[in-house]
């Protein structure tokens, strides 16, 4: 009995032995599986990562080949800071150096102006053609000869809205000519900044980005029919692209122009550069801009209705013009079309059309505004 009691506490010590080794077994195998399945999610979730930084292109190409608008706006806003900073450095500095004692200097960003008028009612003219005007976008020439140079006459491109001109709701004694511009379109509110411009009878000028002119087409073959000036903005809207070189600025306005002909039937030579013309273009530059028959335009009110995004753009636009009152030459006012801008424009419209101002569109006979350099 002894015996066979020593013999069953053997096996069953035996027993528990092995089923305890067995067990760890099964725990430390479970585990090194569990541990190998996340190392190889882990590596291939890195794996994945790596593979998109890789492969992802530059910014600008995102912009470029995409809408990805949240990432253009803020481009857009570093870039637009940027030079309206260095432009504000730059007038200060040139105020203090070059006239030191007429400390007038109204508005920022002045530009050198020229007194061409379009007059007479509405120029319906779209741009179209360099036909070989001898307007001097130089910015230090008032060109006040090209006024009634050639003219604009161009023939191509400029269909219906003919026959009935507009007729600007004010008093002509009184009347006061602005020029609104509107940036980086065509967009989805296109149609309805335009509806609106027609409400008081006034016309505007467009500035336009390639691939835009492509997602919208039917937005510029309105702006068009409408009567308004359609012009040019780059294909990149990237400064390190655009003004990389003068091949690179006159490529850029070739391919938009093409395009633009291509959609809408107008050949235009107006355009402006992407964040203005002050500190990017060089002599060069404008030299290669001017050789090639493009009208290069800046402004002379920001309303910043990008920065803003409501109807402060509206105020501030109509202090600067209440500064520039007896300022002689265009005054061109630069907006984008943007959601909130149209959403702020019966505002700032219906001002302009109480206090007898009138809005035209910009055509190829006057000398383009430009930053001083
Ligand atoms: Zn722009």
């Amino acid at each position: 009995m002894g015996n066979l009691k020593r013999g069953w506490s053997i096996w069953t010590l035996i027993i528990l032995v092995a089923v305890g080794f067995l067990l760890t077994r099964v725990y430390l195998n479970h585990n090194f599986q569990v541990n190998a399945v996340n190392n190889t999610i882990n590596q291939s979730k890195n794996e994945h990562i790596n593979r998109a930084i890789a492969k992802e292109p530059p910014r600008e190409t995102v912009i470029r080949n995409t809408k990805d608008l949240k990432l253009e706006k803020g481009l857009f806003h570093k870039k637009q800071e940027q030079a309206i900073a260095w432009r504000k450095q730059h007038e200060r500095i040139q105020i203090s150096v070059t006239q030191p004692t007429a400390a007038s200097a109204s508005a920022a960003a002045e530009p050198t102006t020229n007194t061409t008028e379009p007059e007479a009612a509405e120029p319906t003219a779209t741009t179209t053609e360099p036909n070989a005007n001898t307007t001097e976008p130089d910015a230090t020439q008032p060109a006040a000869g090209a006024t009634a140079s050639s003219q604009q006459q161009e023939k191509d491109a400029k269909p219906a809205s003919s026959g009935e001109p507009n007729v600007p709701p004010v008093k002509p004694d009184t009347q006061k000519t602005i020029y609104l511009t509107f940036d980086d379109g065509p967009s989805a509110y296109s149609a309805q900044i335009i509806a609106l411009l027609e409400k008081f009878h006034y016309k505007a000028t467009f500035f336009m980005i390639d691939g835009n002119i492509r997602r919208y087409p039917d937005a510029a073959k309105l702006m068009v029919r409408s009567g308004e000036t359609v012009g040019l903005h780059s294909v990149s809207h990237n400064p390190k692209i655009f003004y990389a070189s003068a091949a690179s600025i006159i490529g850029e306005l070739t391919q938009n122009r093409q395009t633009l002909k291509e959609i809408t039937g107008v050949d235009s030579y107006i355009m402006r550069t992407p964040y203005g013309s002050v500190p990017y273009m060089t002599p060069e530059y404008r030299k290669a801009v001017q050789d090639n028959g493009y009208l290069m335009w800046d402004w002379n009110i920001d309303s910043r209705d990008w920065d803003y995004k409501d109807s402060r753009y509206v105020t501030s636009v109509i202090e600067q013009i209440n500064q520039m009152v007896h300022h002689s030459g265009p005054i061109v006012v630069l907006m984008h079309e943007r959601k909130e801008t149209l959403a702020n424009l019966p505002k700032l419209l219906d001002y302009l059309s109480k206090n007898g101002w009138s809005s035209k569109a910009i055509d190829r006979s006057m000398t383009p505004v430009q930053f001083r350099t």
